[in-house]
C-alpha cells in the first residue's frame, strides 16, 4: 500500500492505526459478496480471531466508517458495510436483500450540479439506490405465478 507523500505515517490510514483486529475487520468488509452485515463479517473474523466480540466488531467499524475506510449503508432491516469508500451506486434487491455496485456512468451526468441549482445547497456527493428485483428473485417471481397458473 503507497504511502501518502505528506500523510500521516506509523500504519494510520486516515488517522486510524492498523490494528490486527482491524485489519481482520477491514478484510471481512471487503471479501467475497461486499455489503456484508455486522453479523456476518463478525463470523468471518472470528474464523482468524476467535475471541473477538461481536461489540468489539461494532466498534472497530464504527472507527474505520469514521477513518473513511468503510461505509455503512443504512438499507432495509439492518445496516451493511461496504469496503468500497469511494462514491457509487448500488443496486438492492426488495425480495432477498441483494446488494450490489452499478456503474451507470455517473462522470457524464451532473446530478451534483442541478441539485445545487435547485437547493442553493454545497452538493459533497450524492450515492443513489436503485431499488427492484434481482434476477435470481425474477425467476423465483416466475416460478410463483407458473405453479399458481397450474392450479
Ligand atoms: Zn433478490
Ligand atoms: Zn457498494
Amino acid at each position: 500500500m503507497p504511502e501518502a507523500a505528506g500523510g500521516r505515517k506509523e500504519g494510520a490510514l486516515g488517522g486510524l492505526r492498523l490494528t490486527p483486529q482491524r485489519k481482520a475487520i477491514l478484510a471481512a468488509v471487503r471479501e467475497g459478496g461486499r455489503h456484508p452485515e455486522a453479523g456476518e463479517i463478525y463470523e468471518r473474523v472470528r474464523r482468524q480471531l476467535p475471541h473477538i466480540s461481536l461489540g468489539t466488531v461494532y466498534r472497530n467499524l464504527a472507527q474505520l466508517s469514521e477513518a473513511g475506510l468503510v461505509v455503512e449503508l443504512n438499507i432495509g432491516r439492518a445496516s451493511r458495510w461496504d469496503g468500497q469508500p469511494a462514491p457509487h451506486d448500488h443496486l438492492i434487491c426488495r425480495r432477498c436483500g441483494h446488494i450490489e455496485d452499478i456503474d451507470i456512468g455517473r462522470e457524464g451526468c451532473d446530478l451534483d450540479a442541478i441539485a445545487r441549482r435547485v437547493s442553493g445547497f454545497i452538493i459533497e456527493g450524492h450515492r443513489l439506490q436503485f431499488e427492484g428485483l434481482c434476477p435470481a428473485c425474477q425467476r423465483r417471481e416466475l416460478d410463483q405465478s407458473a405453479h399458481a397458473t397450474d392450479v
